[in-house]
C-alpha cells in the first residue's frame, strides 16, 4: 500500500481466495458501492424483492449485456457488522482462474477499483475495527504453520495483546492528568504530586511491562522457530541427527531456508515445535582464506541459535576434538546429545562434560528422539504451556522493542521525578511513553511502518 493512500469512497474487491483452480473461489468487495453493484450484476433465483443482510442467496452473474457469467452465491453484509466496517459483498463463484478473472473484470469496469494487498485489513484498521496489532495477527494467522503458533497469532487477534496495551496506556494518561494539572494551575494552590508518589505510579507500570517483556523469548520462538545448532567433531552423527528429525518432521516448512557450502539450514516441525536446524558441517579449522571468511558467517549464524546440540559418542570417551567443538559453543544454552548409545550403554562423563544437560539417543537407530525433543522444549522454557490458550504471548519483535522504548521512558520519568525536574519537562517523558505505547496500537505508527506492515500480505486479504 504504497503511501497508504487509500480512498475508502472508492469500492475494492479482490479474489478471497488462492489463485489457481478449486471448488470454489470468493471474489469479494468492499466500500460504499458493493451493493448497488452486486445488485447490478447477481440475479437472485425466486422472488427476492430486497437482500437481507449476511444471508447467502443462490442466483446468476450477468454481464452488462446479460449474457451469463457464472451460477453463484451471493451475500451482502452491510456496514458495520463487516470486517471492514464497509459494506462488503462476495461472490461464491465457481473456482476456475478464467471466472475469477471474468468478474473482476465485470466489476472493475463498472467503477470498483483491485485491492492492493492488504486492503482490507488496512480498511479494517483505518476504519478502526481492529487495531494494527491485530491487524498484523490475520497475517501471522494466515502465515501460522504450527498449531502453537496459529495459537498466539489468535489471542491476538481477538485483542488480547490491544486490551492489555490499552490498560498502560490507561495508566500512563492518568499519570500524565496529574502532572499537567499541575503545571496549568500553576498560579492556584492545588498541592503539587509528591515525587515519590509519581514514581511508585511509574513503577508500577514498568513492573506491568517487563512481565510481558519476558514472555517475548517464548513467543518469538513460537513465532519464528526455535533456532537450534547442531555442534560437533567430524562423524559424530550430526548429519544422522538432522535427517532423522527430518523424517520426524510432521511438515517441512520450507523445503530448505538457505543452504551454502559451509552452513545447512532446514526448517522443520517437531511434534509442533518450529525449529530451524543449522547443521555446521562447515565449521571447521582451515587456512584458506576464502574459506575463512565462510567459517566466519558459519559461526556468526551459530552464535545466534536459541539452543545448541552438542553430539559426542557414546562408546568413547571426549577427546581433545570434543573439546575443541565444546569451546566454540559453551557460551551459548547447551543440551550434550551422546549419540550412538546403541553401541555402548553409558559413558562415564567428568567436568566440564557433567555439567551440561545431557540426553542420549541413536540418530541411526531413531533410538530416544521423543526424548530429545522434550529436553529442547524444556530448556527453551516451551514445556510449561508457556503457549496455552489463556496467555497473551507477545512475538513479534516490533511490539517488544515499543514496549522497551516505553520502559527507558518510564525509567526517565522516574529519575527526572528523583532530580526534581519541573512538570513541564517530566510531562514530555509521559509523553514519549504514550507514543511508544501508541506504536503497537497504530495510533502513534508512522506511514513507512504501516506501509511495511501491510505489503507482507497478500492481495484479498
Ligand atoms: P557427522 O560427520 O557428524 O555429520 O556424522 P554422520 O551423521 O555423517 O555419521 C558418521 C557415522 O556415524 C556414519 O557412519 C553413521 O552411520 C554413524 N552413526 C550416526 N549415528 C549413529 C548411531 O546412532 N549409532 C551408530 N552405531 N552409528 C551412527
Ligand atoms: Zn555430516
Amino acid at each position: 500500500v504504497k503511501g497508504l493512500i487509500v480512498n475508502t469512497e472508492k469500492t475494492i474487491i479482490a479474489p478471497a481466495t488462492p489463485p489457481g483452480e478449486g471448488g470454489l473461489a470468493v471474489v469479494r468487495l468492499s466500500g460504499p458501492s458493493s451493493e448497488e453493484l452486486l445488485r447490478r450484476f447477481f440475479k437472485p433465483s425466486g422472488k427476492f424483492p430486497s437482500l437481507d443482510s449476511h444471508r447467502l442467496y443462490h442466483g446468476h452473474l450477468v454481464d452488462a449485456n446479460g449474457s451469463l457469467i457464472d451460477e453463484v452465491m451471493a451475500v451482502i453484509m452491510r456496514s458495520p457488522r463487516t470486517f471492514t466496517r464497509e459494506d462488503v459483498a462476495e461472490i461464491h463463484c465457481h473456482g476456475g482462474p478464467l471466472i475469477v478473472q471474468q468478474i473482476l473484470d465485470l466489476f472493475i469496469d463498472a467503477g470498483a477499483i483491485l485491492a492492493q494487498p492488504g486492503e482490507f485489513t488496512l480498511r479494517a484498521f483505518l476504519n478502526g475495527r481492529i487495531d494494527l496489532a491485530q491487524a498484523e495477527a490475520v497475517a501471522d494467522l494466515i502465515h501460522a504453520r504450527s498449531v502453537s503458533a496459529q495459537r498466539v497469532a489468535l489471542n491476538q487477534l481477538q485483542g488480547k495483546l490491544s486490551q492489555i496495551i490499552r490498560i498502560y496506556h490507561r495508566q500512563v494518561v492518568d499519570l500524565l492528568a496529574l502532572v499537567e494539572a499541575h503545571i496549568d494551575f500553576l498560579e492556584e494552590d492545588i498541592s503539587p504530586p509528591q515525587p515519590d508518589v509519581l514514581c511508585r505510579s511509574a513503577e508500577d507500570i514498568i513492573e506491568a511491562i517487563e512481565d510481558l517483556i519476558a514472555g517475548f523469548n517464548s513467543g518469538r520462538m513460537i513465532h519464528d522457530g526455535l533456532r537450534i545448532l547442531l555442534a560437533g567433531k567430524p562423524n559424530v552423527g550430526k548429519s544422522s541427527l538432522l535427517n532423522c528429525l527430518l523424517g520426524e518432521s510432521r511438515a517441512i516448512v520450507s523445503p530448505s531456508a538457505g543452504t551454502t557450502r559451509d552452513i545447512i539450514e532446514e526448517s522443520l516441525l517437531l511434534h509442533d515445535l518450529p525449529v530451524r536446524l543449522i547443521d555446521t558441517a562447515g565449521i571447521r579449522h582451515t587456512d584458506d582464506s576464502v574459506e575463512q571468511e565462510g567459517v566466519r558467517r558459519a559461526r556468526e549464524k551459530a552464535g545466534s541459535a536459541d539452543l545448541v546440540l552438542l553430539l559426542i559418542n557414546a562408546d568413547q570417551h571426549p577427546d581433545q576434538d570434543d573439546l575443541l567443538a565444546l569451546d566454540s559453543c559453551r557460551d551459548q544454552k547447551l543440551l550434550l546429545v551422546i549419540n550412538k548409545q546403541d553401541l555402548s550403554p553409558s559413558v562415564q562423563l567428568s567436568s566440564p562434560w557433567s555439567d551440561y544437560p545431557r540426553v542420549f539417543i541413536s540418530a541411526k537407530y531413531r533410538q530416544n528422539i521423543d526424548g530429545l525433543i522434550e529436553a529442547v522444549r524444556d530448556l527453551a522454557g516451551l514445556s510449561g504451556g508457556a503457549d496455552s490458550s489463556e496467555s497473551v504471548m507477545l512475538y513479534e519483535r516490533r511490539h517488544y522493542q515499543s514496549l522497551l522504548q516505553a520502559k527507558s521512558c518510564l525509567q526517565r520519568f522516574i529519575s527526572g521525578c528523583r532530580a526534581g525536574f519541573g512538570f513541564e519537562l517530566l510531562a514530555l517523558d509521559l509523553r514519549d511513553t504514550l507514543r511508544a505505547i501508541g506504536l503497537i496500537t497504530g495510533e502513534t505508527t508512522p506511514d513507512q511502518v504501516l506501509d511495511r506492515i501491510f505489503s507482507r500480505f497478500c492481495i484479498g486479504k
